[in-house]
């Protein structure tokens, strides 16, 4: 006999949460699913209820589910869909697709930047640059940018990303191990804006894992793409999260203890340590150490480069 769902006691279970010790059913899990997304939502009040939201899509299934969920969660919530296509062929314009395909299935709204029509500059320049081997690192500062930008354009002063549970957890072990606190702050679930015409920049999915937002994608009927990123291949990030998934296998829970840790020592270190003062960019008004932002400077540069042949 099939096991049946710990919550309806009718359906046959098909997905296992040993953390929060449940076998599911399918409709039974979408429906836990929404429900988690709902209650981070409004634990760590991440909008109010007229503000417009704007959701980071990449066509990838994290942001997938994020929109998806925060769609049948809050109904009545104005919600738009947020692109960037950074031109990295064969794979951008992919992900875009499916990003406009997820909008128009979800039933709002698209907004998308296009970086090579408006800079005349792809992410691929940079391969032949001095980031060539710190593509990854370009590519954050391109969107935190561009995502501030379309989101202007769009009317939204809430911009929500899809970052995991596992994300979170790899980002604050690094940012641990190479002693970034002012990075580790930053991965708060709520991160107010530096200046007031800026968003604020909330994680619905912080508890969640990438396996949970994939199984929600296949079971909900969400369009997303499963192409990788071709810059990424042999990212670091999964590395670190073995030793996590080892430890998990004796405590399910352990992944929760981590990121409720960090959430805590987090805030400790808030208070603890002085963040550098940002002054506005004079080319675009962005947060600036010192008058030129990163996003400017390295736009400045690879045209540069580009006009040189
Ligand atoms: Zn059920
Ligand atoms: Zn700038």
């Amino acid at each position: 006999m099939p096991r049946k769902c710990s919550r309806c006691g009718s359906a046959n279970a098909e997905v296992s949460l040993p953390y929060a010790k449940l076998s599911l059913c399918r409709d039974c899990f979408l429906e836990y699913y929404i429900h988690r997304v709902k209650r981070t939502v409004e634990k760590y009040r991440m909008f109010r209820k007229g503000e417009a939201v704007g959701v980071a899509v990449s066509g990838g299934k994290d942001s997938a589910a994020l929109l998806h969920s925060l769609r049948r969660a809050f109904l009545s919530q104005k919600i738009v869909a947020l692109h960037v296509n950074l031109g990295i062929p064969e794979y951008s314009d992919r992900c875009q697709e499916e990003a406009e395909r997820l909008a128009e299935s979800v039933g709002v709204d698209i907004y998308i930047l296009d970086l090579k029509r408006e800079e005349n500059v792809s992410l691929s320049d940079f391969k032949r640059t001095i980031y060539k081997k710190k593509i990854c690192s370009v590519c954050g500062t391109i969107k935190r940018h561009s995502f501030e930008e379309i989101a202007g354009r769009a009317g939204v002063k809430v911009l929500a990303t899809g970052h995991n549970m596992d994300d979170i957890l790899s980002f604050m072990l690094s940012s641990l191990f190479t002693k970034q606190w002012a990075q580790l702050v930053r991965l708060k679930p709520v991160l107010p804006p530096l200046f007031s015409w800026m968003t604020r920049k909330v994680k619905p999915l912080i508890k969640i894992s990438g396996r949970e937002n994939l199984l929600y994608c296949l079971y909900a009927g969400v369009p997303f793409t499963e192409i990788e990123c071709p810059y990424s291949k042999g990212a670091k990030t999964k590395e670190r999260l073995k030793a996590l998934e080892i430890l998990s296998m004796n405590n399910p829970n352990i992944k929760y203890q981590a990121l409720d840790a960090f959430l805590e020592i987090s805030k400790i270190l808030e208070e603890k340590i002085k963040l550098p003062k940002a002054t506005p960019c004079v080319k675009c008004g962005f947060p600036s150490r010192d008058g030129i932002c990163a996003y400017c400077k390295r736009m400045a540069y690879v045209k540069e480069i580009l006009s040189n042949g």
